[in-house]
């Protein structure tokens, strides 16, 4: 029995490239549950089953008081059907994701793309509340991306828009990761990928730095050991993160010429980091962007941090309980 279980919880599911994260949210924002998973997965059933199996944990930990599902896709999404098109990292292009899923649990599901979903909370309730238009990035195993314009989330004319994480900085650049076919995009610039690929180069090149004896004593160089040093004061690790914060930069200052929104909000597991890769950032923003966006651009940590996309998931199966409540209310 678990005490004080509020009623009409709705379970906010965002699938990462490499993890799951689910959660039991109350209608104040409130996380009850949460169930981690790898979401590393051979196919598209046993990914599907890892989905299934942390919504079932998280609902069976609210005592199963939960009214729908909302799930952040790392795909392009057609999100009236609940299809996931598209996708770089995991094996899902053309799964109706909302339809199988509904269909296993008999609840409502609802489907979008998992930086749009971090945008949408962190626009209602986090760092870019009250902004007009506003950007994301979140910066993981890849670069995911949303838009907002206007207030709403754009979505493009096919739901395939804001894949911000997938605009060229540098044209010869290395091959982009997954399926993607371009090279050099920010994605494979600037996000944890990149990281720890830069990071490893660099421990090469400095064996007495930390980050070099990391490498050498056989530690592994992950996302998180970088951030950890960098704080420590290592300056390996400190140029590393600066290396990944100009590049996004460069990125940022296109955004904004194209854009000009009040805030970028920057999210994902890399924002361990903060203003270590927030400050150059904004520094090559500011130098490279034109006035008077560059100037006018916010570039802001999210404010919920590595949970927006799966509160940002959780808000979209409220919103679409709602919706659905409204339309059958009307005579
Ligand atoms: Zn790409």
């Amino acid at each position: 029995m678990v005490p004080n279980v509020p009623k009409g919880c709705v379970i906010g599911v965002d699938l990462g490239g490499t993890k799951l994260l689910a959660g039991a949210v109350d209608a104040d924002l409130r996380v009850h549950h949460r169930a981690l998973r790898s979401s590393r997965g051979s196919d598209t059933a046993e990914v599907i089953g890892i989905i299934e199996g942390a919504i079932r944990e998280a609902i069976e930990a609210v005592d199963g008081e939960a009214i729908a599902v909302g799930v952040g896709i790392p795909s392009t999404i057609d999100q009236a059907r609940g299809v996931s098109v598209y996708s770089t990292h995991l094996p899902l292009a053309g799964v109706p994701v909302a339809a199988l899923l509904s269909e296993r649990l008999d609840l409502p599901v609802f489907v979008d793309n998992d930086a749009n979903l971090a945008l949408l909370v962190e626009h209602r309730a986090g760092a870019a509340k009250g902004a007009r238009n506003a950007l994301m990035l979140t910066l993981g195993t890849g670069i995911g991306g949303g838009i907002v314009i206007e207030n709403q989330l754009y979505r493009g004319s096919q739901g395939a828009a804001a894949e911000l994480g997938h605009i060229v900085v540098e044209q010869d650049g290395p091959p982009c990761q997954g399926n993607c076919p371009n090279r050099g995009c920010l994605e494979v610039m600037a996000s944890g990928s990149a990281l720890v690929r830069e990071a490893t180069a660099l421990a090469g090149l400095r064996p007495r730095s930390a980050l070099g004896r990391a490498l050498s004593d056989g530690t592994g160089i992950t996302g998180p050991l970088v951030t950890d040093l960098a704080h420590e004061g290592d300056e390996a690790a400190r140029e590393v993160l600066d290396l990944i914060g100009r590049r996004l930069g460069v990125g940022l200052s296109s955004l904004v010429n194209v854009f000009n929104p009040d805030v970028i909000v920057i999210g994902g597991g890399v924002l361990a980091a903060g203003e270590l890769v927030l400050t150059p950032a904004r520094e090559v923003m500011v130098a490279r962007g034109l006035p008077p966006a560059r100037d006018f651009a916010r570039v802001l940590a999210a404010r919920f941090g590595e949970e927006s996309g799966m509160l940002g998931a959780a808000l979209l199966a409220r919103d679409g309980v709602d919706a659905r409540t409204s339309r059958s209310a009307r005579p």
